[in-house]
């Protein structure tokens, strides 16, 4: 028997083990699984060159427990170590970069530590004494029995044992009595260990003899060892990967494509990502990618790893490239998982490309659920934006589907506007923009449906992408000025017509919101008044609603053009009705303020080229008077305006009428509205 000290520069390097990775103790089986199969893997290799000559026999690892001995034992039938092995992997390599590892990582996820030689270690988070039992495949050396408790001093003894391989014997401790539990057991090789490539067997199988099931003596199998992404893309079946998918995600809905990824240079990547199916804009789950090293399950929080839009993507990416005993900001930083990032990308939109030639009809039927990604990838990756503007699709009102070219054709005849920018209309809800959809398509304006979640994000990105190209919701404005080929249509009132009238209207709108009342000539067999927002208004507040810097849209009250139609005949009605009511009237204050007003042109005439300091004290008194008089008395004509605005039935009745076909007209005001128009019709 030898005795001797870990090679360890700390006193004791357990307790520091224990604290820094205490987050996730479920490692060390995976380290342990992981090491075993290592092992078989290795003699597999020597047997393959002629260096192992003997029988490789049914290489497996098995995993057995003891709950009276409060052990947790690893078996395999590997490689082995000889005694001079154990010492030098064991005792003194594992713990070189130990230290500093720990300092520099501390906070990291420990799922790292097993590419440090920490692997064996992490055993004893969980156990007061392992002991390593094992036997080199070289028929010369003796077996070896390494015992440690925890503390730097191990002891190394012959061992007994007779058949190749390694059993590592875990001391379970008190306080992670949790891992002598089978189902705990059963629950981390499924999530570690599913896609190993060598038998993991854990209990027997059971069969169904005289009525209750009893244990035979086959080993149970926990692992799929030769998972779908290890096989050849050309002798699977599009039933495989369906059923893999079912594997990896049972209960969830058919997904829509997958993508077989297989790629040895320049670097070596397997793996299958399968767009799912999303139910709801609510639905979407990241982190459903599993990342593999050689089978071995690391980890599946694959940011950095795979780019950003397909961390919604599903399945499954195996690389041994990936550098995975570094920290996830270096990683990200890392040139190859750039390179692999890039790949990936670029392999999922040749994939998307070669889906939409091929079969269009497929695609298109699938393209509501794929839409989301696609968004997410145009915007957020401008490499993918250049292969996606071929296979993106635009879907419009009638539910047809046109590519980003096949669209501007369509419409670029008839909405190109006066500065030839191409007008893409669109409608995020055909129900309350029904009347806009109406007078657009009365135009033979083509409208597209955007509303899924990215829509707004997507349009401001790729108005920026794509050449002389906007976007306009159906209803920003009225008809005549969606796209806008001519001068503006001027009003037919004069500007005092116009202000009178306007506070009349003002007095009857809705107070939650603010109206800017404007008068245009349109048709007049059009409505008499239309109620727009601007596109631009509309979408600082929509993206307002996301936060960040444009939070400040957010707290502004709702802003609406309210434009009147001074070609309707309700309109001119109301011009003339409110000069018939009031006309006396209002002329009184007219003549009241005009003799002021000339009075303070007069001043200002006179005063006009000098400077400020060689004007006349008095007359700068008289024009701040003469503005005060000027005030008061159009605040007086307003009111007027107001009251008689207010008690006018005919007022009230257009403007709800132009809120009713916005949907804006809701609850007790619609009540009223009824009622008013029952006795407008009596
Ligand atoms: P790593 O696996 O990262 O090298 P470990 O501390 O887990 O670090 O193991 C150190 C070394 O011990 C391994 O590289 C291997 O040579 C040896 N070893 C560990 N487990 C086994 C085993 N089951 N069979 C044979 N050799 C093993």
């Amino acid at each position: 028997m030898s005795k001797g000290n870990i090679g360890v520069t700390t006193e004791n390097i357990f307790p520091i083990i224990k604290k820094y990775l205490y987050s996730d103790h479920d490692i060390f089986l995976r380290e342990l699984v992981s090491n075993a199969v290592d092992a078989t893997q290795k003699l597999k290799t020597l047997s393959s060159i002629g260096e192992f000559k003997g029988e490789l026999g049914d290489l497996k690892v098995v995993i057995s427990l003891d709950k009276k001995k409060k052990t947790l034992t690893i078996s395999d039938n590997g490689i082995g170590m000889s005694e001079d092995e154990v010492n030098r992997y064991i005792n003194q390599i594992a713990f070189s970069s130990a230290n500093e590892f720990l300092e520099k990582y501390k906070k990291e996820n420990a799922s790292i530590i097993g590419h440090f030689g920490l692997g064996f270690y992490s055993s004893f988070m969980v156990s007061e004494k392992v002991e390593i039992n094992t036997k080199s495949y070289k028929e010369d050396e003796k077996a070896v029995k390494w015992v440690c408790d925890g503390s730097p001093e191990y002891s190394m003894t012959d061992s007994k044992k007779e058949t190749r391989g390694t059993e590592i014997i875990l001391h379970i401790d008190e306080e992670s009595k949790d891992f002598l539990e089978e189902s705990k057991i059963s629950e981390l090789l499924k999530k570690y260990s599913r896609f190993l490539p060598i038998p993991i067997c854990f209990g027997k199988e059971s069969e169904y003899i005289d009525e209750k099931w009893v244990d035979t003596d086959k080993d149970k199998v926990i692992n799929n060892t030769a998972p779908l992404w290890v096989k050849k893309p050309s002798e699977l079946k599009e039933e495989d990967y369906k059923n893999f998918y079912d594997e990896l995600y049972p209960y969830s809905e058919a997904p829509l494509f997958n993508i077989h990824l297989n790629v040895d240079y320049p670097f070596n990547l397997t793996g299958v990502l399968y767009f799912p199916k999303i139910k709801s804009n609510f639905d979407i789950q990241k982190n459903k990618i599993q990342l593999y090293c050689n089978q071995v399950f690391v980890t599946d929080s694959v940011e950095g790893i795979v780019p950003d839009f397909l961390t919604l993507l599903h399945g499954v990416i195996d690389s041994p490239d990936i550098p995975l005993n570094v920290s996830r900001s270096y990683l990200q930083s890392d040139s190859n998982v750039k390179k692999l990032s890039a790949h990936i990308a670029k392999k999922v939109s040749d994939r998307l490309l070669e889906i939409f030639k091929n079969d269009r009809k497929q695609f298109e039927e699938k393209w509501d659920d794929l839409k989301l990604f696609i968004q997410y990838g145009v915007v957020s990756d401008e490499k993918f934006f250049d292969k996606a503007k071929d296979f993106f699709l635009f879907k419009n009102l009638d539910g047809k589907y046109f590519t980003f070219d096949e669209y501007k054709e369509l419409i670029k005849a008839n909405q190109t506007d006066k500065h030839n920018n191409i007008v893409h209309l669109y409608s995020t809800d055909k129900v309350k923009q029904y009347s806009f959809i109406e007078a657009a398509k009365s135009k033979g304006y083509d409208v597209l449906i955007m509303d899924g979640q990215l829509d707004m994000h997507f349009l401001n990105n790729i108005e920026n992408k794509l050449e002389k190209c906007v976007f306009t919701r159906v209803d920003s404005d009225v008809i005549e000025k969606l796209i806008k080929k001519e001068e503006d249509i001027k009003s037919t009132f004069t500007p005092d017509q116009e202000d009178d009238l306007r506070h009349v209207i003002l007095s009857q709108v809705p107070k939650d919101s603010t109206f800017f009342v404007s008068f245009e000539g349109l048709s007049e067999t059009g409505n008499p008044m239309i109620i727009t927002q601007s596109e631009y208004m509309r979408r600082m507040k929509e993206m307002s609603a996301y936060g960040g810097q444009m939070g400040m849209y957010r707290d502004l009250p709702e802003n609406y053009n309210l434009v009147v139609n001074t070609n309707h005949p309700l309109i001119k009605r109301m011009l003339t009705e409110k000069d018939s009511e009031i006309g006396d009237k209002i002329n009184e204050f007219n003549n009241k303020i005009n003799p002021l007003k000339t009075e303070k042109e007069n001043l200002q005439k006179a005063n006009e080229k000098k400077k400020d300091e060689e004007i006349p004290q008095a007359d700068k008194d008289k024009i701040s008077d003469l503005d005060k008089h000027i005030q008061k008395i159009n605040e007086d004509k307003k009111t007027n305006l107001q009251i008689y605005g207010k008690e006018n039935k005919i007022v009230k009745q257009v403007i709800d009428l132009a809120l009713l076909s916005n949907n804006m007209l809701t609850g007790e005001d619609l009540t009223k509205f009824v009622k008013r128009s029952v006795e407008l019709i009596g």
